[in-house]
């Protein structure tokens, strides 16, 4: 059973200036803009530019993976098109994602165009950091204004390890890099994972501190046949009960509008996060869509509903009208919420993160 099922259908769908709440009282919208059926307004999409890294993460990956042909892959134009409709119907924040999106030629031909599109207030990337060293100053010019970094560990073996393939040395050059770019509040993601990085938490913090950026914990999600996971499962609460032995953690009412709660240390401008959609469920507030590298467009993390963009992209090519059609129809199939929790063992979810972006 899905949690679907807990809620009420309260709202016509797709564009809306008004949409009712749980508690019957109004909720007003700016015209134009994209609301769920729950009174949920999307204003956040997280777009894969690429199923493809040059790391394969055990969480994230299997070992041999097989990608997508490049013709079942949005072109560049394609992915500006679609973020561009979205602009238009009032989303503000753009997430660029993968597989590792830095890997993907031509990335910055699309990150330049994204950044000059007149609406888009908030343009942030994620990346595992490897080309960091390469892409930090372009990626400042073309008006990305903030990065998140991957990084679960800072011990080079263990690194190799969990990323199979991944250099330490390459992610830490370009986490300086990014500053020396003049990003600031730079945000580091570690999954958090038993008997293989948490003895090391206290550590990142520290490096966090030290070298002023922010850190998120995740604890890991059910994506793609892996491995039975409830093993290295970590809940955020345990984490921050061994944090807090270590560092004085007040917890903070700061939000960046996703399922991160924060918490800071005094004496330090870092936020420390936890990303729980196990035992916190962020749902309620979701704001936001994910578009896969094959132009899917999921409503929810760990649900397989999609609106599948591409045949609409394919089919008319340059016009807008269809596909920002199929965008607000999408608004119809946003499901109240996933039930990660039931489905560590045997995923549901059967596309791994890397598709999905994260
Ligand atoms: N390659 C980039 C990177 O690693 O940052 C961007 C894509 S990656 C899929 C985005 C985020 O998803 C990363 O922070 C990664 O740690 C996280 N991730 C991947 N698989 C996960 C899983 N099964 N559970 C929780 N987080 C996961
Ligand atoms: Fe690549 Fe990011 Fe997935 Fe690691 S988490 S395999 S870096 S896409």
């Amino acid at each position: 059973m899905q949690n679907e099922t807990l809620r009420p259908e309260t709202t016509p769908t797709g564009l809306s200036d008004f949409s009712p709440t749980m508690d019957g009282t109004l909720r007003s919208h700016a015209p134009g803009t994209l609301v769920d059926k729950y009174g949920r307004r999307i204003t956040y999409v997280r777009l894969s530019i690429t199923d493809r890294c040059d790391f394969r993460c055990t969480y994230c990956m299997a070992e041999e993976m097989t990608f997508l042909p490049r013709h079942e892959v949005m072109s560049l134009e394609e992915c500006l098109q679609v973020a561009s409709v979205f602009v238009g119907l009032g989303v503000s924040k753009l997430r660029i994602t993968g597989g590792e999106p830095l890997v993907r030629k031509e990335a910055m031909w699309l990150i330049e165009r994204l950044g000059a599109l007149p609406g888009l207030d908030n343009l942030v990337i994620t990346t595992n950091g490897s080309q960091l060293d390469r892409f930090a100053p372009a990626l400042k010019s073309a008006g990305v204004k903030r990065i998140n970094i991957s990084l679960d560990t800072l011990k080079a073996d263990r690194f190799k390890a969990i990323t199979r393939i991944g250099d330490l040395g390459k992610v830490l050059n370009g986490i300086k890099a990014a500053q020396a770019a003049g990003f600031r509040r730079t945000k580091l993601n570690t999954v958090m994972m038993r008997g293989i990085n948490d003895e090391e938490f206290g550590d990142l913090v520290q490096f966090a501190l030290d070298h002023e950026l922010d850190l998120s914990f995740i604890e890991e999600m059910p994506l793609g046949e892996i491995h039975g996971r409830s093993g290295t499962y970590i809940s955020s609460e345990e984490t921050r009960e061994s944090l807090g032995q270590r560092f004085e953690l007040i917890p903070s009412t700061e939000s960046s509008g996703g399922p991160a709660r924060y918490w800071r240390i005094p004496g330090s401008e870092s936020r420390i996060g936890f990303i729980s959609p196990h035992s916190h469920n962020f749902c309620d507030t979701c704001n936001r869509v994910r578009i896969t590298a094959k132009g899917e467009l999921y409503p929810c993390l760990g649900q397989n509903d999609a609106m599948h963009l591409m045949p609409i992209l394919r089919e008319n090519p340059g016009e807008d009208a269809p596909l920002r059609q199929a965008i607000m129809d999408s608004m119809g199939i946003k499901p109240y919420g996933h039930d990660f929790t039931k489905q560590m063992e045997s995923p549901q979810v059967v596309r791994f993160m890397s598709m999905t972006g994260g």
